[in-house]
């Protein structure tokens, strides 16, 4: 075991007899499991961990084994039609809430910079009023439930004070802590924690990635299994996944190239190329991690396994201080770029700041 597999506990528990086709996350599968079977529901469940957890696949499976037409054993049977339709997105009991559909329902492009409005909110309390069409339960889903405004947190709020009998809420969150303390205390807390990188390599291999390539994939998305699934689907997504890491250490290992590098992203930055620019430094933050790691003999939690040779080279020419240091300007240029500095500035600064290479 190893810093960056904290629980494999929870991903190879295998004792569980539900059908539930969720991949780890033991615990949390177990007690809504047993809350659906035995209709002992919750009217509100709190989901929460990091992106790509696969947690809006778990909210979406508690609604197919609420509405699943199949013995209570057997659900959710995946096959009836009820679970096909809440798979497809098009059960009349299940609502889903996202600053996606949102802007789809009042016709505007852009969902990124918004909050999820009290009106949305006050339309879902409507549709959530009236009795189920079909199943015994109406279903909604919230995801990024931290992205409310404050007036739509009042307004969900009344719902959790007095919910219809009916009703099951299933909020989506990060972290618990982002939301008022108000919402946070009517709802039953499920926290997911990212799965063990062999758990997620198994399944990868399961399903059919090439070995090697599931061990890379399983580093790459440090355990969550969502980005697992979704980085294997994409060879086109891998290829530049694997691009942006080669341009990564290039700028690490040439102060020339890195210059040149932060120009580059500091422009991109500047047409509004905002979240391909984070995306390469938390990647280059990534790397000096690994090197840290590298330098300090603890390098079975590398991110980038496969790159381990280049990256070895680089850290034994530098001290842990020299390798903190190209770290702590990474991460700081990171938080400055999102404090409004000037990009080029930030960029310039940050690889400067980083160790020259002997
Ligand atoms: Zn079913």
């Amino acid at each position: 075991m190893t810093a960056a597999d904290p629980a494999p506990a929870e991903a190879h528990s295998g004792t569980t007899t539900h059908p539930w086709p969720i991949v780890g996350h033991a615990v949390a599968v177990d007690l809504l499991a047993r809350a659906t079977r035995t209709g002992q529901v919750a009217h509100a469940y709190l989901i929460t961990g990091p992106e790509g957890i696969g947690r809006f696949t778990l909210a979406r499976t508690v609604a197919q084994a609420l509405l699943c037409a199949a013995a209570p054993e057997r659900r959710p049977c995946g096959d009836c039609s009820a679970c096909q339709r809440v798979a497809r997105g098009v059960h009349p009991d299940v609502s889903v809430i996202s600053r996606e559909t949102q802007a789809a329902s009042e016709e505007r492009g852009d969902a990124k910079h918004t909050r999820i409005s009290i009106e949305t909110i006050r339309n879902l309390r409507a549709t959530i009023a009236l009795r189920p069409m079909e199943g015994r339960w109406r279903v909604a889903i919230i995801t990024e439930s931290e992205r409310l405004s404050r007036d739509a947190f009042d307004a969900l709020l009344k719902t959790l004070e007095e919910p219809p009998p009916f009703v099951v809420l299933l909020l989506i969150a990060t972290e618990a802590e982002a939301l008022p303390d108000t919402i946070r205390s009517r709802c039953q807390p499920v926290p997911l924690e990212p799965l063990s990188r062999s758990a997620v390599a198994a399944e990868l291999t399961r399903r059919g990635v090439p070995a090697a390539q599931a061990t890379t994939i399983a580093s790459l998305t440090r355990g969550r299994i969502g980005h697992a699934l979704a980085l294997a689907a994409d060879p086109e997504a891998l290829q530049e996944q694997s691009a942006a890491v080669q341009a990564g250490l290039e700028m690490i290992e040439s102060p020339l190239a890195a210059l040149a590098a932060a120009r580059r992203l500091a422009d991109a930055y500047r047409r509004g190329q905002r979240d391909a620019v984070e995306r390469q430094l938390d990647l280059l933050l990534g790397l000096w991690r690994d090197l840290l790691l590298l330098a300090g003999g603890c390098d079975e939690a590398m991110v980038n396994a496969d790159q381990r040779d280049r990256l070895a080279a680089l850290a034994r020419s530098w001290s842990i201080a020299e390798v903190l240091c190209g770290l702590t300007a990474t991460y700081q240029a990171l938080g400055d770029l999102a404090l409004n500095a000037q990009p080029r500035l930030v960029l310039d600064h940050m690889v400067m700041q980083w160790p020259q290479p002997r």
